[in-house]
């Protein structure tokens, strides 16, 4: 066992709830306290020095932290495009000269560029590139990160795809939950209808994403000039089916997509940006999570999610960063999250169970994003006495050591 301690603050993110509004005053604080590792997981919580004279009998490692230290959970960044290849500078100077998403799709740009480039790259170039963000992730206290394919758009090349990111998560400490994305936007070299090509996904890859086992997760762009909410339906249904858990983006620039996710009990719709008043009320009387894409709105320079009014309609709001190449090119949850915060007016509970446990619950998983017995020994630990130190300095502070599985993945000090 392993003794890590002591931290002035722990902040287990326990005995929150899962969808609604959150004070700072609901956040359970253990001052002076420790937590005792067995393996991969958390045993205990508690007060350090209470934890040492109980584990002084026994062969405990002890990992004394000099000076303030506060931890935090590892953060959980719910939404991902870090499989890619190439870069989308260009879209970049298109978009700030004043060409809208939807013309710089048209004229080459956009998606279908990310989707030349990476069918053109090897899956170890791939691997390579998944690694890299993941590693830069990790040092900012992510310890799962959550990566979609959708830069395919066939089945050869999105398992190609879907096989570099199993490669990558073997490489790294970090977990990677990968996320099947086919219906990303419609192929333009797909010969057939886009009901066609749906129908060709669900028919010969979803099968192979069970038996190859290479995710249980499937998700697709609903949107114009994507696939719009009537054309995806059988899509869903299949994958319903087949037990997938789905996750839709949802309402970016117009509604529909959020209905989807409602109708086929999504785990989340992600972005939001364009939800109005009626689908914040409807995804707040459901149980799907509300992911906001902060990177995305700043990289389109475009509304953040309406997460203050999802949340005070009793919704529940996880925050991810949408790492891509072409709206979200900065992949840094922690500084996008504390953006979100002061934009949406987010307290600082809602801003880190956003990153922690509800981005745990878009995920559907219930081993993380907490800080209790049982749970993975998943740790940010950060240089400072008071937790309200992270978010306010808005992401430039970063953390000191992060754990994963119960070992040191990240030491700041040795970097
Ligand atoms: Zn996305």
């Amino acid at each position: 066992m392993k003794l890590i301690g002591p931290f002035k603050q722990i902040i287990p993110m326990t005995g929150l709830p899962t969808k609604g509004a959150i004070t700072d005053n609901q956040l359970e604080i253990v001052a002076d306290g420790g937590i005792l590792v067995e393996g991969d997981r958390i045993k205990t919580i508690g007060k350090f020095d209470d934890l040492v004279k109980v584990t002084s009998l026994n062969d405990t490692e002890i990992h004394e932290l000099k000076g303030d230290h506060t931890c935090l959970p590892g953060f959980i960044d719910a939404h991902t495009h870090i499989c890619f290849s190439g870069s989308r500078a260009n879209d970049y100077a298109m978009r700030n000269s004043g060409k809208t998403y939807m013309e710089i799709s048209k004229a080459g740009g956009g998606i279908w560029d990310t989707v030349t480039q990476t069918r053109k790259a090897s899956k170890e170039t791939l691997t390579k590139g998944i690694v890299k963000r993941a590693k830069r992730h990790l040092a900012n206290g992510v310890t799962t990160i959550e990566v979609k394919s959708g830069y395919g758009l066939s089945v050869t090349e999105e398992l190609k795809m879907l096989y570099a990111i199993k490669d990558a998560d073997e490489l790294l400490p970090v977990d990677l939950v990968p996320t099947c994305l086919a219906a990303h936007m419609v192929p333009r070299d797909f010969e057939g209808s886009p009901a066609e090509y749906l129908e060709q996904i669900t028919s010969e890859l979803f099968p192979l994403l069970k038996t190859e086992k290479l995710t249980n997760r499937i998700d697709a762009f609903i949107e114009e000039g994507a696939f719009y909410p009537l054309l995806i339906e059988p899509y869903f249904k299949k994958a319903k089916e087949l037990g997938f858990d789905i996750t839709v983006h949802a309402d970016q620039f117009s509604t529909g997509g959020s209905e989807v996710a409602i109708k086929y009990n999504a785990i989340s719709a992600d972005h939001l940006e364009a939800s109005t008043d009626i689908e914040i009320q409807h995804l707040a009387k459901s149980n799907v999570i509300a992911t906001a894409l902060p990177g995305a709105s700043i990289g389109l320079g475009c509304n953040f999610t309406p997460a203050r009014k999802i949340l005070d309609a009793g919704g529940a709001v996880a925050i991810a960063s949408d790492h891509n190449p072409g709206s979200a090119p900065m992949g840094d949850l922690l500084t996008q999250a504390a953006i979100l915060g002061t934009f949406q007016k987010l307290s600082n509970a809602e801003v880190l169970a956003g990153i922690t446990t509800r981005a745990a619950a878009a995920l559907n998983l219930t081993d993380r994003g907490r800080l209790s017995s049982g749970c993975l020994a998943d740790l940010s630990i950060f240089h400072t006495a008071d937790y309200k130190e992270i978010l306010y300095n808005q992401g430039n502070f970063k953390p000191c050591m992060v754990w994963k599985k119960g070992a040191l993945a990240y030491n700041k000090h040795k970097h």
